[in-house]
């Protein structure tokens, strides 16, 4: 077997490079993956090695080969000129923000951001002197009116958390790249496969490793990668907080890494049943889903992306607290919980009401978001069926 290098995968199809990527196993004896290195001290041979610093791995925060695996792996994937790992999403965001903002700087950020990626920019950036001014998501080139001389970067999130909409990247990058300020987008919901931001212009993009990366539900991670021009200061960033995740969760990273493709492939063929399903129950007011024409930027999601995750909302019809509280405790498949991604379908109510400033969310009834998983859609809709039945026997 001839060994592959990136620059000779460059013309291979994602689903190729995810089996191929970031292996090395002449190195490892032939075994197949790359082992789990655990470690702090890497020795030096020499005294002139030391004081070289020549060696392909420092020290343990700097990165192992297991580290350096999934890192090298992620950049071919997205199109980047490099990639970290940080040890949760949320880490990753935050380690972007501050790789590209100083103190006096006001950023650019959409409505619809995760929530506690807004809880970063209201606290920790505020106190640095970082001020923040939120967007309507769908605000597309008119961006432009919202930038001031002390405007540093547009962080965007593409579909919203919760409320799933679709953003005019092309046109927002085109207002940045004129007015010189920075790019960061959460894509933690299409993942590389389904939109490639450093395509579309985005210098840093950002990965929950924790969701469709590990498919399983049982790690956190996160992942930041850049561009040319971004990724000397986003490793250097990285190298100053030493924002390293656990050896086992890289390699368990790793291994859900080969079967993500097929994964994605099959939640969103999923979820588009589960979501045209729930579109024509009355208990439904509306499917908030990038592929279905009924979603907030529907059509810029069918231009820019190619494919939906296992990932959307509804709104209900208006309903009593109780009525919900009985559709949600009597599921037997969706599990309750917060994240999303994993090989189990689950669901949970949201209400943007309380937090949002830039626009105005003011749905019929409650909004439930699911994530749809590996189990059989007829199961589910058994499932969700018997809610909706008590549901309306409460109203
Ligand atoms: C879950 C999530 C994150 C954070 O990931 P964690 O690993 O849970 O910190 C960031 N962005 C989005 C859009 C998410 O859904």
């Amino acid at each position: 077997m001839t060994k592959t290098t990136p620059e000779g995968r460059r013309n291979l199809h994602n689903r190729t490079k995810l089996v191929h990527a970031g292996r090395h196993p002449f190195e490892n004896y032939g075994f197949v993956n790359t082992p789990i290195y655990r470690g702090s001290t890497v020795l030096y041979p020499t005294y002139a090695d030391l004081l070289a610093r020549n060696t392909r791995f420092a020290y343990g925060t700097v990165g192992t080969p297991t580290t350096e695996a999934l890192e090298s792996a992620w950049t071919e994937i997205a199109d980047a000129a490099g990639t970290v790992l940080a040890p949760s999403g949320l880490a990753a965001i935050t380690l972007a923000l501050l790789t590209a903002v100083t103190a006096g700087d006001h950023i650019l950020v959409s409505d619809s951001v995760y929530r506690p990626t807004r809880h970063f920019c209201d606290t920790v950036l505020a106190r640095m002197g970082v001020t923040t001014t939120y967007y309507d998501p769908l605000i597309g080139g008119d961006i432009a009116a919202l930038v001031r001389p002390e405007t540093r970067l547009v962080f965007l999130e593409t579909p919203g958390s919760q409320s799933f909409e679709i953003q005019d990247v092309p046109a927002i990058v085109a207002v940045a790249k004129a007015k010189g300020l920075c790019t960061i987008l959460d894509n933690t919901w299409a993942t590389p496969l389904f939109l490639s931001p450093h395509r579309l212009g985005i210098d840093m993009a950002i990965e929950a490793g924790t969701k469709y990366l590990s498919g399983h539900s049982d790690l956190l991670l996160g992942l930041v990668s850049a561009n040319e021009a971004w990724y000397g200061r986003l490793r250097a960033t990285y190298d100053a907080f030493a924002m390293c995740p656990g050896p086992e969760d890289v390699f368990l990273a790793l291994r859900g890494l080969r079967s993500m493709e097929l994964r994605l492939r099959e939640v969103q063929r999923q979820g588009l049943i589960i979501a045209e399903w729930l579109a024509g129950r009355k208990e439904v007011a509306q499917v908030l889903h990038p592929a279905l024409p009924t979603c907030p930027g529907h059509a810029i999601w069918k231009r820019d992306f190619t494919g939906a995750s296992g990932l959307f909302s509804v709104l209900l019809a208006p309903c009593s607290q109780a009525a919900l509280a009985a559709f949600l405790d009597g599921l037997t498949l969706f599990g309750m919980g917060y994240s999303w991604g994993g090989y189990e379908s689950l669901v949970i109510p949201f209400d943007c009401r309380s937090y949002r400033t830039a626009t105005h969310w003011n749905p019929p009834g409650p909004g439930l978001r699911f994530s749809i998983g590996l189990e059989d859609t007829e199961d589910l809709k058994t499932d969700l069926a018997a809610g909706f039945a008590r549901l309306t026997a409460i109203g």
